[in-house]
């Protein structure tokens, strides 16, 4: 898809994800991300900046219309992947998630538009996140602000393993209803399919829902 290598794309698409989550990006967060030095960091940084895919201004990091172009792609085939890979072959979402690692480098951009076209289009990847391009920014709040009511789940913010296990057992999962009974300090006791459970605070910083009235 590009020249560059994989883990220099990795980066492009962690900052636009970070944008996309937190506003902005910066060094210490990709440093967490990727569990990797500040040397191996600061190297690839200097290489994407002197490609002009990102900005720097003090510690934070900027896509550059090229790096935000690049990245966008990427992320789209990313998330066009875990659909083919959950609605047409029937994986779960973990292992979705960490195959689309590995083809979102692959697919020309004609097959990833053939690929679409299977997957019928959607909105979203099958944890909630926007394909670029065809939904706005996810427009929800935390699990753990959420006051007693009516909520439909609409995202899981990172998806990771043990974050998509728990989710996934407590029926958390985009699109499905749930019901907030009581919050204390983001430790939510939800009710959904005739169950009551309670969810962690580190979990529920992880579900973005939106209320339904
Ligand atoms: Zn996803």
């Amino acid at each position: 898809m590009s020249e560059l290598s994989e883990p220099l794309e990795n980066y492009l698409k962690e900052i636009y994800e970070l944008e996309e989550t937190k506003g902005n990006a910066k060094v210490v967060d990709l440093i967490e991300a990727f569990s990797i030095s500040p040397g191996t960091i600061s190297k690839a940084l200097d290489r994407l900046e002197s490609l002009g895919f990102i900005d720097r201004k003090s510690r934070r990091i900027r896509l550059t219309e090229d790096g935000k172009r690049l990245a966008v792609r990427l992320i789209r085939s990313h998330r066009l992947s875990e659909r083919l890979l959950t609605d047409v072959i029937g994986l779960d979402w973990i292992r979705a998630h960490e195959l689309a690692h590995r083809l979102e480098h692959i697919w020309p951009e004609d097959v990833l538009d053939k690929i679409d076209e299977v997957v019928g289009h959607p909105k979203t990847c099958p944890h909630g996140h926007p394909i670029p391009g065809r939904e706005e920014q996810v427009e929800g709040i935390q699990l753990s602000e959420a006051k007693p009511g009516e909520y439909t789940v609409l995202m899981i913010v990172k998806e990771k393993e043990w974050i998509l296990r728990m989710a996934d057992s407590l029926g958390l999962l985009p699109g499905r209803k749930v019901r907030v009974v009581q919050n204390s300090r983001g430790e939510v006791k939800i009710q959904n399919d005739d169950r009551e459970s309670v969810v962690p605070r580190s979990l529920t910083e992880q579900v973005i829902v939106r209320g339904t009235q």
